[in-house]
């Protein structure tokens, strides 16, 4: 629950707040931009919600935000709502989860409902709220984890829903050694026709990524959309592993066709898949240069 006390200066009066909790994870930012943004270092309300849909998407942040530094001083009367337009839906049968984790430093996590098995990609926080609304579209037949930095409730995931965790051998550590299906080596993997798992080695040595249906990757740590830069980028100063293993699978993915681009961390970018290609060869000559 976020404190009054602690509500931060730099937020604008009224009604929602951000407290001094708050772990700069982005997500109130880009969940709600019209609301939130950075002010010295964290989140603050810039503009208090006037909308209908402006306080939805308020709680909806909220509700996402890892730490649970967002508050509002009166009582929201129809949160109950609100947690129930959880996992939002994105496109198709492509959701996010929302429910961030503090332990993924606030990383999103996706969910695909398939007939031949839902999907959970990477793991949001184990809530009551979430699971009963995942439980209503089905249950979870695979739980994909990019890399092991957004495994988070991964564990709790796997004993309710009974799903099949995926990740790359070389991501196992304690945390993760009992996951069901350990990926190996650097060529693509099918799991389903549809989907198809590719190492990208660079962030952390087995990260990989997810596509699905030839149009929506799933990126982990890989690779983002910056507002800032109006470009795809890549998280340099955060690569655990190989920069120059990095600029080589963003090379890779040159290979594939998608329009989505649905990071762990960053924002999230759409196009045509012509136009994705030169954002993405645009995004290698920049990594060539940091
Ligand atoms: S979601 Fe929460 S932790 Fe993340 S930036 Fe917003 S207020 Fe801060």
């Amino acid at each position: 629950m976020a404190q009054l006390q602690q509500r931060r200066s730099q937020n604008i009066a009224g009604n929602v707040y951000v407290d001094s909790s708050c772990i700069d994870c982005d997500t109130c930012r880009w969940m709600t931009p019209e609301v939130f943004r950075r002010e010295d270092g964290q989140s603050a309300v810039y503009h208090q919600p006037q909308t209908e849909a402006q306080k939805a998407r308020s709680l909806q942040a909220l509700l996402a935000c890892p730490t649970a530094s967002i508050g509002t001083v009166e009582k929201p009367q129809n949160i109950k709502a609100i947690h129930n337009t959880f996992p939002l839906l994105i496109a198709e049968n492509v959701y996010h989860c929302g429910y961030h984790a503090e332990s993924s430093f606030g990383a999103a996590s996706y969910f695909i409902q398939h007939p031949d098995g839902n999907i959970l990609v990477d793991s949001p926080r184990f809530t009551p709220p979430l699971v009963k609304q995942i439980e209503k579209m089905g249950g979870i037949r695979w739980l994909y984890l990019t890399h092991q930095d957004d495994i988070a409730d991964h564990r709790k995931f796997q004993q309710h829903f009974g799903c099949d965790r995926i990740l790359h051998e070389a991501e196992i550590n304690a945390k993760t050694q009992d996951v069901e299906i350990k990926l190996s080596g650097t060529n693509p993997i099918k799991l389903t026709p549809e989907l198809l798992i590719i190492p990208v080695p660079g962030h952390t040595k087995g990260h990989t990524v997810l596509l699905y249906q030839n149009k929506f990757l799933f990126t982990g740590d890989h690779l983002a959309w910056s507002d800032e830069k109006q470009q795809l980028i890549a998280f340099r100063r955060v690569c655990w592993y190989s920069w120059t293993a990095l600029i080589q699978s963003t090379q890779k993915l040159q290979n594939y066709t998608f329009e989505w681009v649905l990071p762990g961390h960053g924002r999230r970018y759409h196009n045509d898949a012509a136009t994705m290609q030169q954002e993405l060869a645009k995004c290698i000559d920049w990594q060539k240069t940091v």
